[in-house]
Formats: C-alpha cells, structure tokens, sequence
C-alpha cells in the first residue's frame, strides 16, 4: 500500500515537474503508513524521528502540496489528514469515521448526488470539490 502510493506520487512528481523532496517523501510515507488520520503536529512529531529538526512551516508546505494534489485528504470534522485510496484522480471524496476507534473510511463520490447537481446546474455554479463526512460505527465496533 505504502510502496504502491510511493510509486505513484513520483510518478506524479516526475511527470509534472514538481520535486520529490525528502520533507514531501516523509510526510506522505507517515501518512500513508498510519492507521488513523493524522493531525498536522502529530507528522510532525513522527518526522522529528526521522528528520533531523524539520521546520514545521517546510512540513506543513508538504502536507499542502499532497492534499492539494489528492494524494492525502483533510478530514475536516476531525483536522487530520489520510492517505487516499483511490488509484484515480478525484474531486470528491466522502468519509465514514468510526466513532469509537477513530478509524475512518474512504469512499467516493467521484459525481454530485443528483439533487445537488440539478441545482447546481439551475444555479450555473460550478463545483470544484467537496467533502462529506459521515459518523457512525465501523463492523469491527459494533
Ligand atoms: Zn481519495
Ligand atoms: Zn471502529
């Protein structure tokens, strides 16, 4: 999974230019390596581990480049970010967040439900990207 989304972002990073930094390698390899969502502090804490003294600002520049690329997404209700699963390039996403072990779920919904996009055509607004999220109870808590 870690190697798989490695792979991809380089691919990314090579074909369009951007560079593959040691700061944007670590903070996608801690994100795509943990189980939950991580806050933005707590890549910052694993990376003190790994790098040595990384200037918050430098990590947090990485965090951004991945969200706004969808390698990783902001889970809002919860301010943390996670890794994303999904092997296409998408807008929206939705989330499901277990609300007793914190796991949290990715699903997509790569198009509007239609009773959003009928408005959204009436109103001629053009929708960039969206988040839902969804609390509930994941099967392993039930
Ligand atoms: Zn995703
Ligand atoms: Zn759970």
């Amino acid at each position: 999974m870690t190697k798989t989304i490695e792979k991809k972002a380089i691919d990314f990073c090579n074909k369009n230019k951007h560079r593959y930094t040691k700061p944007r390698k670590n903070v996608l390899r801690v994100i795509a390596n943990s189980e939950k969502p991580l806050k933005a502090y707590e890549v910052l804490k694993k990376l003190a581990r790994v790098l040595n003294n990384p200037k918050p600002p430098t990590i947090y520049r990485a965090i951004e480049f991945w969200q706004s690329h969808n390698f990783i997404h902001r889970i809002q209700s919860l301010n943390a970010y996670s890794a994303c699963k999904a092997d296409h390039f998408h807008k929206g996403s939705q989330f499901m967040i277990c609300n007793v072990c914190g796991k949290v779920i990715e699903s997509h919904m790569c198009e509007l439900p239609s009773a959003i996009k009928e408005n959204v055509e009436e109103k001629t607004f053009m929708p960039l990207n969206w988040n839902l999220e969804v609390n509930g109870i994941c099967n392993q808590c039930i």
